[in-house]
């Protein structure tokens, strides 16, 4: 097919342009989507968008609570699953539950995280602390990616997505055990999509500047704090990086929109690491 007749079939589609059936504002109809740490933050406005798009979400996390009041309030095409992603049964049990509720995996999302203790020299970095960070943010996001190419390689299909960070390209933070998760999830993303692709299993992961959720801002009036060092450190002035923002990313990458993009790192960090020294 030549360019002109590609542009000339959008031409002549009916409605937006956009020539698959999809709507725009439908880009995942009729998928089924698991989203880890999908209670809070990015997770949550993610599953919401998800949920907007068409898509059917199981929610998982360790946050039962907050977990099972969105998936009330969205209704019927989204469910909650405790999960703690360090824990390798779990995935299981949330792998296996999603197919026997849905019948297929679609998108993996692989979002759950926590940060370091108080950060400070590598003197009084702890094992435990290490142990528990890396168990949370590469080993959970590692299990998570294996249970659902579990079941996405004998359907040939599937897209498995990971929340790494802009930590991957700071150096100087000293939050040692956070900045080895994500940057090990990035390689991780890329070893998987150099694997998975004879399956058509596409592999990409998200890498967000800050952004001001209970992770970032765990007090009540933290958020206009963190965003005002967002402000000052980022390098596009005048702009900060919502939580909506980064689902908008998530959900074209997860979208058949993308159904050629794989191992991709994709930052969303205003382009501050390209001002700033980079690890990776
Ligand atoms: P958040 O704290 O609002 O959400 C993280 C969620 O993960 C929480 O609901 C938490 O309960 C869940 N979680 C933690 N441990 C878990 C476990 N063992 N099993 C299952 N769920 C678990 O934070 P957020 O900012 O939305 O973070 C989402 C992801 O984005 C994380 O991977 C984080 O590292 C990454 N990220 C955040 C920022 C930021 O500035 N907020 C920037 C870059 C990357």
């Amino acid at each position: 097919e030549t360019y002109s007749n590609i542009s000339n079939t959008k031409m002549n589609s009916p409605g937006t342009g956009i020539s698959s059936a999809a709507s725009p504002c439908r880009r995942l109809e009729g998928k089924v989507a698991v989203i880890t740490g999908g209670a809070s933050g990015i997770g949550a406005t993610t599953a919401r968008l998800f949920h907007e798009n068409g898509a059917k979400v199981v929610i998982a996390d360790i946050q039962d609570t907050l977990g099972q009041a969105i998936a009330d309030e969205l209704g019927e095409n989204v469910s909650y699953i405790h999960c703690d992603v360090s824990k390798e049964d779990d995935i299981i049990n949330l792998i296996d539950t999603t197919i026997s509720e849905h019948g297929i995996l679609d998108i993996m999302y692989n979002n759950a995280g926590v940060l370091d203790g108080p950060l400070g020299s590598i003197l009084e970095t702890t094992k435990s602390d290490i142990d528990r960070v890396v168990g949370v943010n590469l080993v959970g996001a590692l299990m998570g990616a294996k249970h659902a190419a579990r079941v996405m390689i004998p359907r040939r299909k599937g897209c498995i997505l990971f929340t790494a960070s802009v930590a991957t390209a700071i150096a100087g933070t000293a939050s040692y055990a956070y900045t080895a998760s994500k940057v090990g999830v990035v390689g991780l993303a890329k070893n998987l999509a150099a694997e998975l692709g004879q399956y058509n299993i596409r592999v990409n992961c998200v890498s967000p500047f800050i952004v001001a959720t209970p992770m970032s801002a765990p007090k009540e009036g933290d958020v206009p704090k963190v965003e005002a060092i967002a402000r000052e450190m980022g390098n596009l002035k005048g702009e900060v990086l919502k939580a909506e923002g980064v689902a908008g990313a998530v959900v074209y990458l997860a979208s058949d929109d993308a159904s050629y993009v794989s191992g991709v790192n994709f930052v969303m960090d205003g382009g501050f690491s390209v001002v700033n020294p980079t690890l990776m």
